[in-house]
């Protein structure tokens, strides 16, 4: 993680254009530009010159950021708007001893405790062996689930599954500024990889799939659908089932599950509106900001409702965490790896 200062240039290269506006969940609602990336961008700047302070308020702007990364694929500049937005919240942390309590409770009772309660359930299977091998990073969904979806699914590729034992892959950690939590997930990460000797890393999880590529450019990191669809692998669910799919923000390769979505037999997939805005995890802990926060909760909610399926998919465990605790029993939301395997 950079210093804010580390990027001041691609912040002056802000041209204020505004085109951000208009695909920014969190303004769409406020119509505040201190919301979006470009009005904090000139507060940004202000603070490394020196002529603002890192305030509360200055920090709930950079709070109320979802960290969609949305602005930055709209951005004429290129600017890597949520990179930026850590490193500012990382200014905020170094001083504020109530984000320290917050990693506390993360790393400790959510992440430690938490994970750990629930791995006693997860469904752990052997790998078949075969000449190509990717090592599985599972991050807290593969401790929670297991590997069993997984290993099924790329054993049916001829591919074997290295399963170690992974913690966290740190973005909790990172969207929060918490630098040194971060680098310490990240450098368990990379020792336990370098220990099995293989640099094909496999995830089913967008969100550690987009942090773990900013990791090392010596690994190679990919979803588990471009392994699929790379070896044509066609399936059947047992049952006709009606779907709609939820894209993670931090997916890149949406080509791949809309591959899969449209080769399954029996599965009928229908494309709700807006499937691919943000679910608002970011928001789910701030209660102060509930107002702004459940508009964009029940605007998922609602199209989830009209798209007219029971099962909602993806393929991140934040947006699947997001997604459930606003469902009202009116749907179910399952991990599609996990469906995939469950259903044929
Ligand atoms: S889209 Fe990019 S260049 Fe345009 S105002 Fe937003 S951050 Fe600045
Ligand atoms: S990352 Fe998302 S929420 Fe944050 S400014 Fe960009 S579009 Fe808005």
């Amino acid at each position: 993680m950079k210093h804010l200062a580390e990027y001041k240039e691609e912040i002056h290269s802000c041209s204020k254009c505004g085109l951000c506006q208009s695909v920014c969940p969190i303004y769409k609602i406020t119509g505040n530009d201190c919301t979006v990336s470009r009005g904090m961008f000139i507060m940004l700047r202000g603070l490394i010159n020196g002529e603002l302070k890192m305030t509360g308020r200055l920090n709930r702007y950079l709070d109320l950021c979802l960290k969609c990364g949305a602005c930055s694929k709209f951005c004429p500049s290129d600017i890597n708007v949520v990179d930026i937005i850590a490193s500012a919240k990382a200014e905020y942390f170094k001083s504020h001893i109530f984000e320290k309590f917050i990693s506390i409770l993360q790393k400790y009772i959510f992440f430690g405790c938490g994970v750990s309660f629930l791995r006693l359930f997860s469904h752990n299977i052997v790998s078949k062996k075969y000449d190509k091998k990717v090592v599985y990073f599972g991050g807290c969904s593969g401790k929670i689930k297991g590997n069993r979806a997984v290993v099924k699914l790329l054993n049916s590729c001829n591919i074997e599954v290295i399963t170690p034992d992974f913690k966290c892959c740190g973005i909790p950690f990172y969207v929060r500024g918490d630098k040194e939590n971060f680098e310490e997930y990240k450098n368990n990460c990379l020792n336990l990889i370098a220990q099995t000797g293989v640099k094909d890393i496999v995830t089913t999880c967008a969100s550690c799939e987009k942090t773990l590529k900013g990791f090392s450019s010596d690994i190679k990191v990919k979803n588990i659908f471009e392994y699929i669809r790379e070896n044509n692998l066609k399936l059947k669910l047992k049952k006709n089932k009606k779907v709609t799919f939820h894209k993670p923000c931090n997916i890149d390769n949406y080509d791949d599950i809309k591959w899969i979505l449209d080769n399954t037999e029996n599965l009928e997939y229908v494309e709700m509106a807006n499937f691919d805005e943000c679910c608002g995890l970011n928001g789910i802990s701030k209660i102060n900001e509930y107002k702004i926060m459940s508009k964009i909760f029940k605007a998922k909610y609602d199209n989830i409702i009209n798209s007219g399926a029971k099962t909602v998919l993806t393929s991140c465990i934040g947006c699947e965490t997001a997604l459930k605790l606003y469902s009202f029993g009116r749907y179910t939301v399952e991990d599609f790896t996990e469906f995939l395997v469950k259903n044929i």
